[in-house]
Parts: structure tokens; C-alpha cells; sequence
């Protein structure tokens, strides 16, 4: 069964977000850029899968820059077998990565697409619901477990109330959540491997789509600073401010 794991570059989760003094989008220039973490636990599962012998062959998918191949070498280096950039600058919306991911599976035929449930920077949550749409294909999103076996995976989703597992018929789509599993580091030999498998490399118009955005964005604000809290004496005084000052109760 051959898997897709589409993985994004993004800020460095431990980065602290800038944004640029022109209000158009964040700082990205001289900052850390790492694989979306999500993306790394889709990575982990689809390399579990193949130790398994459910998977035969793992193929990370990119678009984005050209230096977006570090993290197809990053997933590579987890166990990957091959990669694909669609090399782009500038916005990519989930729209349009969907439609890349619908073309590369068009001429790759996976079994499963194993994305993660969101992309950290943008926070859309869509490219995995988008592609299955597009696809026709069922999904399974948010998963906290997966397992697979024949032409049916099995999919435990971290929903508001609690877990709810469905089986989902293959091919298809799943996307997955934190707890799915803890990623691997890649070991040195490892990396060193990843240098020697292949990536190919395309743009999306190869594909035959369009990437230019649909969504204008108006502006990107900092949150609103928080007041620094007051330490109180007393209940009464608590109750007191919380009455006359926050006016809550
Ligand atoms: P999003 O819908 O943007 O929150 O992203 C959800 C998931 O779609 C990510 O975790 C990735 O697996 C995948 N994805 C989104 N954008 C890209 C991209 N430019 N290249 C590869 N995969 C992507």
C-alpha cells in the first residue's frame, strides 16, 4: 500500500511569531523554519505503518519554496522513501494545496493520504477535508488512532466530547491529531540516507493548477496585549473589585 504524507514548512513551533511592521503577514526572513509538527506525526504513523508491512512505500509531498526540500529531507530521513516538491512562492491556500495533492495522487495512486489535522502557521484545518472532498474519498480527521486492515482503516477522532472511531472505506484520507503518536528522531545514518533518495521536483501549473490566492488578506495584528494580574488581600476585596471594578458579578 503506497501512502501520501503532504508536509508543510512552517515556523519553528518554539519561535515567538513577529509580525511584519507592514501588517501584511508574519516575519519569516531569518527565522527558524521546521516541519509542521502535525505533519511529523503523520510522517511517524505512515513509517510505523510500513514497519508493519501495511505500507510498502512512503512519499512525502511539499509545495512551497525551494527550501521546503529540508523538510522532505526531514521525513525522508524518518523513513520516507521519496519525496515531491511543487515548488511555489508566495501564499499557497488549502484550496490550492488540495488540488495539488488531488493531482500527485492522480498520478501515484496511494491507498492513504496522511496529513495532519492543521497547519500551525495559518491554523486553516481544511487541506485534508478539501482533498477528500475533491477526491470523492472518505476521511477520518483529528485521529488519535489508526489502524488499518485490507480496504478499511479504522480511525479513533478526538471530537468535543470525548472519542468517536469510525472505519473509513480505502482509498482515503486521514488526518492526525496530537496524541496519535510521539515522532522518532532521525538517527545520523538516517539522515545521512535521506540525502541519497530522490525528490522530484515540479510547479504547479505541471500539475495543471492554478495557485493564485482567492482570499485577500486586509491586515495581520499582534493579539492585544494582557493586563498584568493584582494580587488581593483578602476574599472581601476580591468579591469587592470583582463587583465594582470588572463589574462581573
Ligand atoms: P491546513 O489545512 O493548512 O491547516 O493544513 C492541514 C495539513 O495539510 C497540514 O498538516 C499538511 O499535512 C497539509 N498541507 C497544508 N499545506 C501544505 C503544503 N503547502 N505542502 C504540503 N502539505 C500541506
Amino acid at each position: 500500500m503506497k501512502v501520501l504524507v503532504p508536509v508543510k514548512r512552517v515556523v519553528d513551533y518554539n519561535v515567538k511569531v513577529r509580525v511584519k511592521s507592514d501588517q501584511t503577514g508574519v516575519e519569516t526572513a531569518n527565522v527558524k523554519m521546521s516541519m509542521n509538527p502535525f505533519d511529523e506525526i503523520a510522517v511517524e504513523e505512515a513509517v510505523r505503518l510500513k514497519e508493519k508491512g501495511i505500507a510498502t512505500e512512503i512519499i512525502a509531498v511539499s509545495a512551497g519554496p525551494t527550501a521546503a526540500q529540508e523538510q522532505i529531507r526531514t521525513a525522508l530521513a524518518m523513513g520516507a522513501d521519496r519525496g515531491i516538491l511543487v515548488e511555489h512562492d508566495g501564499t499557497l491556500e488549502p484550496i490550492a494545496v488540495a488540488k495539488i495533492l488531488q493531482a500527485i495522487v492522480a498520478k501515484e495512486s496511494p491507498q492513504l493520504v496522511l496529513l495532519g489535522k492543521q497547519a500551525i502557521d495559518d491554523d486553516m484545518n481544511a487541506t485534508g477535508q478539501m482533498l477528500a472532498a475533491l477526491l470523492g474519498w472518505a476521511q477520518g480527521t483529528f485521529a488519535s488512532k489508526l489502524e488499518v486492515a485490507g480496504d478499511s482503516a479504522t480511525v479513533t477522532r478526538e471530537v468535543d466530547g470525548g472519542l468517536e472511531t469510525v472505519t473509513i472505506k480505502l482509498p482515503g484520507i486521514v488526518t492526525a491529531d496530537l496524541r496519535l503518536n510521539e515522532p522518532r528522531y532521525a538517527s545520523l545514518p538516517n539522515i545521512m540516507k535521506a540525502r541519497k533518495k530522490p525528490i522530484d521536483v515540479m510547479k504547479p501549473a505541471d500539475l495543471g493548477v492554478d495557485p493564485t490566492p482567492r482570499l485577500t488578506v486586509l491586515k495581520v495584528e499582534e493579539p492585544a496585549k494582557r493586563i498584568a494580574g493584582k494580587k488581593v488581600a483578602s476574599v472581601q476585596e476580591l468579591v469587592d473589585k470583582l463587583r465594582n471594578e470588572a463589574k462581573v458579578i
